[in-house]
């Protein structure tokens, strides 16, 4: 076990932060009556807003920057690599890569964020 102090991982905010993002799209793109009938709580998304907020502030302003650009392209922009392949669109990620495991990376080919699993 290693003494080092703790820090965020970054991939995992992001992550979360894309959860938040995606369903806050989806309240947004109903109208509040449409929500209500689904027997949605709009109390609730102004609590997830405020929960965001809280998540972006531990992301640094860099890889939020990158993160918000990405996202105005891709549904999805930060995505896992699995067995060597971006999971957005399937190009192989060069191996070296996983030698930076805690580094945020850019998928070359699309441009979209990638995280190891
Ligand atoms: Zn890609």
């Amino acid at each position: 076990m290693s003494n080092a102090p703790k820090t965020d991982d970054h991939a995992k905010l992001l992550v979360a932060l894309q959860d938040i993002d995606r369903m806050l799209k989806e309240v947004e793109s109903n109208s509040g009556a449409e929500l209500k009938e689904m027997g949605f709580n709009l109390d609730g998304v102004e609590e997830v807003k405020k929960a965001r907020a809280r998540l972006a502030e531990r992301v640094p302003p860099q890889l939020l920057n990158r993160y918000e650009r990405v996202s105005k392209s891709f549904d999805r922009s930060i995505v896992p690599v699995v067995q060597d392949l971006c999971t957005g669109c399937f190009a192989r990620i060069p191996t070296s890569f996983r030698y930076e495991k805690n580094a945020v990376m850019t998928c070359e080919s699309c441009g979209r964020i990638l995280y190891f699993a």
